[in-house]
């Protein structure tokens, strides 16, 4: 039986399963088709692709530094440069902060630290038990496994709905409010734009991305990422699904207007809703840990909207874990 199930292949599993790995037997079990999660790379073709959640990370604690400086050192991740812009205030380009992407996609992070760890895909955990001292852990597609411990890394909402019998503390008493957001992914024709992203304070529109100013591949058609303010997608994340093109088009155009870019042709759109997108409010704890039963929870929600808050709730999660003997 294996020590430790995870799930998830986001930031959090990552991290949590390359700690864990070195001392325990780990398997990972992700429900979509490949890692990353919330910052997951749709590829097009070959290398062409977009980073479809996530859009950089920008390191503010000294361990997150550290750890993105040696992941720059490898190769792994790399500097975004380039302008960064705000439409629709004063223009003026956005300095402030260090921006780095993933190498070949912002799943990259997830890519490297999985690299030797048993992943499982489309396997969505559906129903957690306790059975002898251990976890019975029935999967959607009616498999299932036992684990010694196990590591939820998901969306509070989600780990809410799988675990919430088997939490002692008030953790799911808390109020953990997910934004939501609509991302419509967008390849037109080829465009002189020297833009890397824009910033608006539009309240439909609220950031744009050109993929092809990350440099990781040489096309004859723009790749753009468009994303919704959550205010936008707090409206319309639950009922996209029934009119995406009219929720591509209204993106597409707020683009349009604001950016300046000359669209002439589009050859391929496609739009996603990200109901848990992020969560603002920290709680008071950066992880939970139930040693007699084996259960550890860790996820960028416990501290903030960023992936750096996953990195370091898995990190917290770790060394809670670390300091016990298990059976
Ligand atoms: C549109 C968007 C833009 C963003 N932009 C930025 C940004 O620019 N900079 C930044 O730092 N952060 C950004 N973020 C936030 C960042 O993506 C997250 O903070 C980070 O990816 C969270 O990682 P995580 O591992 O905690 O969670 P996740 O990445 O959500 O990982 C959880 C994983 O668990 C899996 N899972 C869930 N339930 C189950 C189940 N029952 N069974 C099996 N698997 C399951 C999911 O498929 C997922 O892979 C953005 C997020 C979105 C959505």
């Amino acid at each position: 039986m294996i020590d430790f199930a995870v799930i998830g292949s986001g930031i959090s599993g990552a991290t949590i399963s390359n700690k864990l790995n070195r001392k325990y037997s780990i398997k990972v079990f992700e429900k979509a088709k490949g890692v990353g999660g919330r910052s997951s790379f749709k590829r097009f073709k070959g290398k062409i692709g977009f980073d479809h959640g996530l859009q950089y990370l920008s390191p503010r604690s000294k361990e997150f530094k550290s750890f993105t400086n040696k992941l720059v050192r490898k190769r792994v991740i790399k500097h975004w440069k380039g302008n960064h812009e705000f439409l629709n205030e004063k223009i003026k380009r956005d300095k402030k902060h260090v921006k780095l992407i993933g190498v070949r996609g912002n799943n990259d992070i997830s890519k490297h630290l999985l690299k030797n760890i048993n992943c499982k895909f489309q396997s969505e955990l559906s129903v957690i038990k306790r059975q002898k001292n251990c976890w019975f852990l029935k999967f959607k597609d009616d498999s299932s496994t036992y684990a010694k411990n196990l590591i939820i890394t998901a969306p509070f909402p989600q780990v809410k709905k799988l675990a919430s019998k088997f939490v002692k503390t008030k953790l799911f008493k808390n109020k953990v409010k997910m934004n939501s957001s609509l991302t419509v992914l967008l390849i037109m024709n080829k465009t002189n734009s020297n833009a890397s992203s824009f910033f608006t304070n539009d309240n439909i529109l609220g950031w744009v991305s050109n993929e092809n100013s990350k440099k990781r591949f040489k096309y004859n058609k723009d790749l753009w990422v468009l994303q919704s303010t959550y205010e936008y997608g707090k409206k319309h994340t639950d009922n996209y699904r029934n009119k995406k093109k009219f929720y591509t088009n209204i993106l597409i155009n707020k683009f349009k207007k604001l950016s300046k870019v000359k669209i002439k042709k589009i050859y391929f759109t496609h739009i996603h809703g990200w109901k848990y997108s992020s969560n603002s409010a920290p709680l008071k704890i950066l992880s939970y840990w139930d040693k007699k039963i084996g259960l550890g929870i860790c996820g960028d929600w416990f501290g903030g909207p960023r992936l750096e808050n996953g990195w370091l709730s898995a990190n917290n999660l770790y060394k809670k874990i670390k300091q016990i003997k298990l059976k």
